[in-house]
């Protein structure tokens, strides 16, 4: 068995010692709210609305790795985005289009051709921009309705786990939009996008930012606190987890969101609790248009494989 092997049965045995550094100095950050279990698919869309609603978060005193407390079982939680059916996120498509396409000026920086894999693509959205842009392009996604509908757009996509894909290591581009935080075992995942890459290819991530003044500040009521989020990194946790799995962390931005004017409310007030009346109210008052939306708690991470 190498070292690698040992590491990884170690992270997923012992539940009293961080994820990253093993460390056994852990405190509950965020005591759980309780207000409910996640216990059907609908909780793990990617416009879910279960902000707030979460078990006992720890934080690690030692690295600054946030996480929940009682990781998931992986095989438990892949069957839930199977399952996933998201219609509310097609209706945000001409965002999702805004978002990638201002990612993609930032990508094309660093690198503008190759094989591209997108790993949790969704609908398609990603793939789609960036085969317009020249890229190459597959994606990986486990929810089977999300998968149709990226296959409607023309596009390959593996409806599996990359552990059970058998894909070669042939890709210049790996990418992942808004998954890590929702791994069980993002070290895993990540030892697998290193495997499929080229040597001294980009790997783009995109995840929200526990270590940005908007989160600390906010604390408790950081609207991204839920049980679909299992871990919460910031700059330097995700650089030590990449680094972990053998990439050089090149750079780290603010990851900017387009949303509908209609998409906000709803959040806001979800987030707020305002009722299900409100937002009908408030859109008629305000209309319906576009927002770049950046608190700076998204982080877009670039790393390249050494
Ligand atoms: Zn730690």
């Amino acid at each position: 068995m190498d070292s690698s092997q040992n590491l990884k049965i170690a992270k997923q045995q012992n539940k009293d010692s961080c994820y990253l550094c093993h460390s056994t100095n852990l405190r509950v950050k965020f005591p759980s709210t309780q207000g409910g279990q996640l216990t059907d698919s609908n909780s793990y869309c990617c416009t879910s609305f279960g902000h707030n609603n979460h078990k006992d978060i720890i934080e690690c005193l030692n690295c600054g790795l946030i996480a929940l407390k009682d990781i998931p079982d992986r095989f438990e939680l892949e069957q839930m985005y199977k399952q996933v059916h998201d219609p509310l996120y097609v209706e945000e498509k001409k965002n999702r289009y805004f978002t990638f396409n201002r990612v993609m000026k930032d990508i094309r920086k660093y690198t503008d051709s190759g094989k591209l894999l997108d790993v949790g693509c969704y609908c398609g959205y990603f793939l789609d921009v960036a085969q317009e842009k020249g890229f190459d392009v597959q994606g990986v996604e486990l929810s089977e309705w999300a998968s149709s509908q990226a296959r409607q757009l023309g596009h390959v996509v593996h409806n599996d786990t990359l552990s059970n894909l058998d894909l070669e290591s042939h890709f210049d581009i790996i990418t992942m939009w808004d998954v890590i935080e929702h791994f069980s075992n993002p070290s895993d995942e990540l030892r697998e996008i290193n495997r499929l890459l080229k040597r001294g290819g980009y790997f783009f991530l995109s995840t929200i930012n526990a270590g940005s003044l908007v989160a600390r500040l906010m604390g408790p009521r950081w609207p991204w606190l839920m049980d679909m989020h299992i871990f919460y990194f910031n700059k330097d946790t995700i650089t030590k987890i990449l680094k972990e799995q053998g990439f050089s962390v090149v750079h780290i931005q603010n990851y900017t969101h387009y949303i509908s004017s209609k998409y906000l409310i709803k959040k806001l007030t979800h987030i707020s609790r305002l009722g299900a009346l409100a937002p009908k109210a408030l859109q008629g008052i305000i209309g319906e248009f576009s927002i770049p939306f950046n608190l700076g708690d998204n982080m877009m991470v670039v790393a390249k494989k050494l």
